[in-house]
């Protein structure tokens, strides 16, 4: 959905990327807030959840030691100190936005993978589900960028319809809420979905598939830049920048109509169906 050719680079090329402070802080943030349940509910304080950044850090790095790369330029470790103190905002901020001691998750971090009708499989983890003693479902997001403007929310909302349908194709349950947890500037969207909404979704990510499986056999995957190509590692290989995509690593069978358009991430995943 956000630039085909980054999907190729990415999905067929498979390009390494150099990992990102910002995503990285994501990824320190969200292990806090998942861990900090843990612990007894009158013990999720503001204090004990800063406390932990340090340590969900060290955890961090043990798992991915490449992650130390991100502050070799630091040797007085000013840099790395900043992003700890921001982490340590981020998740302080959350206790403005929810109250962890009055909440006892059904599911974090939960994996989740159905197959549609169409074969399609859908995959993704959520961050967090809460389930009411009437049995309604909240599907729960954390970012810790800002909120989107009101334009952009659609676009936002896309990634939480998805969760949506996967739940409800899982659960034969309709999600009663979807909500957005921004961090970065301290907001909460939310939206409750219907049946429409979700089929709406489906029909999507459908179309999204077959834009996907006509690209991949034509080998035409067209950059869409936006002012997110400052966020990619691809520019030297993107033509929109002056560069030459690698040698197309896959056979190409068919050639791509001139007016098909693709529309075609993380946490959210398509697979194509079984063969
Ligand atoms: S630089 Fe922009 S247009 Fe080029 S691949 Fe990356 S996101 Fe797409």
């Amino acid at each position: 959905m956000q630039c085909p050719l980054l999907y190729r680079f990415r999905v067929i090329d498979r390009l390494p990327e150099k990992p990102s402070a910002a995503a990285t802080r994501g990824t320190l943030v969200h292990a806090v807030l998942e861990r900090l349940f843990d612990d007894p509910a009158v013990e999720r304080t503001a204090p004990r959840a800063r406390a932990m950044v340090p340590g969900q850090w060290d955890r961090l790095l043990e798992s991915k030691p490449e992650l130390a790369g991100l502050f070799a330029e630091d040797p007085e470790g000013e840099r790395l100190a900043g992003w700890l103190a921001e982490a340590e905002r981020l998740v302080e901020r959350w206790f403005t936005l929810e109250d962890p001691t009055r909440l006892e998750p059904a599911e974090r971090e939960l994996f989740v993978e159905t197959e549609l009708e169409s074969g399609l499989r859908l995959r993704g983890v959520i961050d967090r589900i809460d389930v009411a003693p009437s049995g309604d479902v909240r599907i729960v997001d954390y970012k810790t960028g800002k909120a989107p403007r009101p334009e952009y929310r659609d676009g936002a909302l896309f990634q939480m319809t998805f969760y949506a349908l996967v739940v409800w194709r899982l659960r034969r349950v309709i999600p009663r809420r979807l909500q957005l947890v921004y961090l970065g500037s301290g907001e909460v969207l939310t939206y409750d979905p219907v049946e429409a909404d979700l089929l709406r979704v489906e029909r999507k990510l459908l179309a999204l598939w077959e834009a996907i499986r006509l690209a991949t056999e034509s080998g035409d995957w067209r950059p869409r830049p936006t002012k997110l190509c400052g966020w990619c590692d691809h520019q030297a290989v993107c033509p929109e920048f002056g560069g030459t995509p690698p040698v197309y690593p896959l056979k190409i069978v068919s050639v791509r109509p001139p007016e098909s358009g693709e529309s075609g991430q993380g946490r959210m995943d398509l697979a194509p169906p079984a063969p």
